[in-house]
């Protein structure tokens, strides 16, 4: 390998056993041979092939090394390139008794130095081998020279081939320069394509060819290797509240915990981390012996998650959705054992507690049972098999209907029902949640319109909205489209969307939901008390009804029941002119409870089940008769009428 200062040094190596002609190479490689001949043209020559080095005669500077055995000069230019400091040429006798011949020295020269030029030395043309070139390769860094020999032409002949060398050592750098560049490009676009770039952990794709490693190493070792993936709750209200900047610090602060944590601790260089998506995480362990062992390190990725972030000063606490798989229990390649604990997630992110769950064969049943539901729901909107249910909500104070809840039905052709569970959550997988919306608020306009036909029809209509509605840019135009077209009065229509999706887009709902009140329609609150919700955004949005969600009113039915929350929230609605409904309504303990505590209208089984809109027809009809019969007695009215 060359080195800066060879390149400033032609290092020669002459070896002979005739210490005379060692004398003859010191003379005429020295710096003061003077020629004995009108040579002009070796200076020219020099000055050609060593620019510079050369002195101010024009004179090439040797250093001259010299050895009078074959296995001396191996030594030598074994040193010389230990040293880093290679010879350019080796001037080799054939014949050196008692030692080696200078062939089979040069032989061992070459294998130590692959650049030297190697120049055989021979009184006798004939008496050398003639395939020198594929005896000592290659065959361009070979050559015979007889002696004697001018002193000239040794000159001539050593200023050639160093020349000729630090041309090649000059090129070979050049090569492996470039070779270093690429490797080293080469790196950096693999450090791009297989590592995330805020985190610095490996992405999804490297992710799963470390899974691959690992599973094929796991072959002839004990234990299985788990996979656990979490997903953050509320992941995007944090880099709208707090900034992107606070967001990529959190993603970061959390890489660094979970591989400290399972990378650099308890299990090193076991566990793998990674990032798997925007906030979603793995951590992929090996070796793992037992299912006790695979739920203990579920629990203990959800525990290190779960400890404050401290982020610009705050101290942030995290829930996170868990989803687990394992090989070989779940999938025997990679690709299908993410793909499991893929689905766990979801159902993890579904859950209402995002309790830790473990991937088992129905999900993947599910999966497919989507896959055959994703098609035919292209078709149900189609053909207007997704149509609306209605719930009644009665007021608690004049027992009167108040108002209906739009509930989306898919009515299959054979008549089983899909509940909106399973197809509104697949409409906004598939992206066409927007069509889905735009088809029901069609057919709650004509359903409002055939019960003004029928009579007069002054009952509010609620429609629920998803967090994909309120990122549609054409939603409030939509709205007003379809009203005008039906000729609906607008203050008959309410919007209805979850606190969870209000808290999530606040930046992207505030404008939409301010043009949408200012145009006329109600802004109602689904679900509320299970968010996160401060009174500040209540009171900033044109909101006007709160909806306490079900899971509050079930837990009435105890007669000593914690009622604390249902008042508390009663309170807040109160104090901010909000009209509060009780959803899930479903025995009369809860109906007297919710009356009592001073909701204004009640929703739930207790008063009626989503009826289709016909039926909605027949049972006011019913209801308003019942209801006049009873002398405003609300509660035994309406028994009455759950029963028709
Ligand atoms: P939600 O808006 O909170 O609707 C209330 C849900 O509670 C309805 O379920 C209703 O049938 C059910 N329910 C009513 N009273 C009772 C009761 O006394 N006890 C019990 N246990 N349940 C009761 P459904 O129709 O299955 O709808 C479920 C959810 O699907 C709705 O919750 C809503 O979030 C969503 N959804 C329904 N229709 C639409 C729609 O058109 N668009 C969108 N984006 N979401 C919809
Ligand atoms: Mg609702
Ligand atoms: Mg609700």
């Amino acid at each position: 390998m060359s080195d800066l200062n060879s390149h400033h040094v032609n290092r020669v190596l002459v070896v002979d056993d005739d210490a005379h002609l060692i004398n003859e190479y010191l003379k005429c490689l020295g710096e003061d041979y003077e020629p004995d001949t009108a040579t002009t043209t070796l200076g020219d020559l020099e000055k050609v092939l060593f620019g510079e080095e050369t002195d101010e005669k024009g004179a090439a500077r040797f250093e001259v090394h010299s050895r009078n055995q074959g296995e001396a000069a191996i030594e030598a230019v074994q040193a010389a390139v230990d040293r880093q400091e290679p010879f350019a040429i080796v001037f080799i006798d054939i014949r050196m008794p008692p030692g080696i011949d200078g062939i089979e020295a040069a032989k061992k020269i070459r294998e130590i130095d692959p650049n030297v030029n190697i120049v055989v030395v021979t009184g006798s043309l004939s008496s050398g081998p003639d395939n020198l070139g594929k005896l000592i390769p290659p065959a361009d860094k070979v050559f015979f020279f007889k002696k004697p020999f001018h002193g000239v032409e040794c000159r001539q002949l050593a200023a050639a081939l160093c020349g000729k060398w630090h041309a090649d050592m000059a090129l070979r750098k050049a090569n492996e320069d470039l070779e270093r560049r690429v490797e080293e490009r080469t790196e950096a676009l693999q450090k791009i394509a297989y590592f995330d770039l805020v985190t610095r952990l490996p992405n999804q794709l490297l992710l799963i060819e470390e899974l691959k490693n690992l599973i094929s190493k796991a072959e002839d070792s004990e234990g299985d290797t788990a996979v656990v993936l979490l997903d953050f709750d509320r992941f995007s209200f944090i880099n709208e509240t707090m900034g992107y900047d606070s967001g990529t610090e959190l993603l970061r602060s959390i890489g660094n915990r979970l591989s400290r944590t399972f990378v650099e601790e308890q299990d090193k260089q076991r566990a793998i981390v990674g990032r798997f998506g925007a906030d979603e995480f793995a951590v992929m362990m090996p070796g793992v012996e037992s299912e006790d062992a695979i739920t203990e390190l579920a629990e203990r990725v959800r525990q290190t998650v779960e400890e404050p972030f401290l982020i610009n000063g705050r101290d942030l606490f995290l829930k996170a959705a868990i989803g687990v798989a394992w090989h070989p229990i779940h999938g025997r390649d990679a690709k299908r054992v993410f793909r499991c604990a893929e689905a766990a997630l979801h159902r993890s992110i579904r859950s209402l507690d995002n309790a830790i769950t473990y991937y088992h064969s129905e999900m993947r049943f599910r999966a497919r049972h989507k896959f055959d539901l994703e098609a035919e729901l292209r078709g149900a909107i189609d053909t207007g098999q997704i149509t609306a249910h209605y719930q009644p909500q009665q007021s608690t104070k004049t027992g009167e209907l108040a108002g209906v809840e739009a509930l989306a039905r898919w009515i299959r052709p054979d008549g089983s029902v899909v509940p909106p569970s399973d197809f509104i959550p697949l409409s906004e997988e598939m992206g066409i949640s927007d069509v889905l919306f735009e088809s029901i608020m069609h057919t709650v306009c004509d359903d409002v319109a055939a019960w003004r036909e029928a009579g007069d029809w002054n009952v509010p209509v609620s429609v629920n909205l998803s967090a994909h509605q309120l990122r549609n840019r054409d939603l409030v135009s939509l709205i007003k489209g379809i009203l005008t077209e039906k000729a609906i009065d607008r203050a008959l229509i309410n919007l209805e969307l979850t606190e969870t999706v209000l808290l999530e887009d606040l930046t992207v709902a505030q404008p939409v939901l301010d043009d949408l009140a200012s145009y006329g329609v109600g802004i109602h609150i689904d679900d509320f008390g299970t968010g996160y919700s401060s009174l500040s955004y209540l009171a900033q949005l044109p909101v006007q009804t709160l909806k306490i969600d079900q899971a509050f009113i079930a837990q009435l039915s105890d007669p000593d029941a914690n009622t604390k929350v249902v008042e508390a929230i009663i309170a807040l609605g109160k104090a901010m002119d909000l009209e509060v409904v009780a959803e899930g309504v479903e025995t009369d303990q809860q109906y007297a409870m919710v009356r009592r505590l001073g909701c204004d209208l009640v929703q739930g089984y207790f008063i009626a089940r989503p009826m289709s809109a016909s039926q909605l027809t027949v049972w006011r009809g019913g209801y308003v008769d019942t209801q006049s019969l009873k002398h405003g007695s609300t509660v035994v009215g309406i028994e009455e009428a759950r029963k028709k």
